[in-house]
């Protein structure tokens, strides 16, 4: 499931841009005026959460410095990983970090924080802050760039890949297009049902996550782009 690194989409334009800080302050600036003439009334952090080892799965999300790890722990349930209520924890250098503390008593510029959701079948990430700014209150969590969704070739015919058996993925194999996911040998035994939907997560294929569900991440984003 390894690839090259994706581009990100801004939720307010839709326009594409690299990972890099230089790029994503410089067009989040284009939109925000009030960063940049320092109007704004509340604390921020910039953000960048990403898949620990598929990087290529990456958000950047405005976050008030107030908002506590329980409500990020909250977020990265609903964006991008819950499947079944699993345990999760922050960490910084093995230390476990409490959910009531806050982001800016727990993150500074140059280091980053980690993150694992279910000890049993972990998705890793970590979190690393951009830059503090100051802006208008526009609520505790908004994201503001998200990875466009990687594109996979199905492992049998490199046609365009759509869905994932969970049984197979770990041998490399897994990654179907429709017409080899109908023909598939797990599908043949076990239905249709078995396989999951390939999804912009780094979950995808683990313990049968199924994707976010619309209406609760809505309030993450400053305009509709699912
Ligand atoms: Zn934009
Ligand atoms: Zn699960
Ligand atoms: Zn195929
Ligand atoms: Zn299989």
């Amino acid at each position: 499931m390894r690839r090259a690194t994706t581009n990100g989409i801004c939720t307010y334009c839709n326009i594409e841009i690299s990972k890099n800080s230089r790029s994503i302050l410089s067009h989040f600036n284009c939109h925000d005026r009030q960063v940049i003439e320092g109007t704004g009334s509340a604390t921020y952090v910039l953000l960048l959460v990403q898949a620990k080892y598929s990087p290529h799965y990456w958000l950047v999300v405005k976050a008030r410095a107030d908002v506590s790890m329980k409500t990020i722990d909250k977020f990265l349930r609903d964006i991008w990983l819950e499947c079944c209520g699993h345990f999760s924890e922050f960490s910084d250098k093995n230390a476990t970090i409490p959910m009531t503390r806050h982001l800016t008593q727990v993150i500074s510029k140059g280091h980053k924080i980690e993150y694992v959701y279910d000890y049993g079948s972990s998705t890793e990430l970590t979190l690393s802050m951009i830059q503090t700014i100051n802006d208008v209150d526009e609520g505790q969590l908004l994201i503001l760039f998200r990875n466009q969704a990687p594109e996979y070739a199905c492992s049998s015919c490199n046609k365009k890949a759509v869905a994932i058996c969970p049984y197979c993925i770990d041998e490399g194999e897994g990654i179907l297009c429709q017409t080899c996911g109908g023909q598939h040998k797990c599908v043949q035994e076990e239905g249709e049902d078995l396989l999951s939907p390939l999804i912009n997560s780094p979950r995808v294929g683990v313990c049968g996550y199924t994707g976010s569900i619309d209406k609760q991440i809505k309030k993450y984003f400053p305009k509709n782009i699912l």
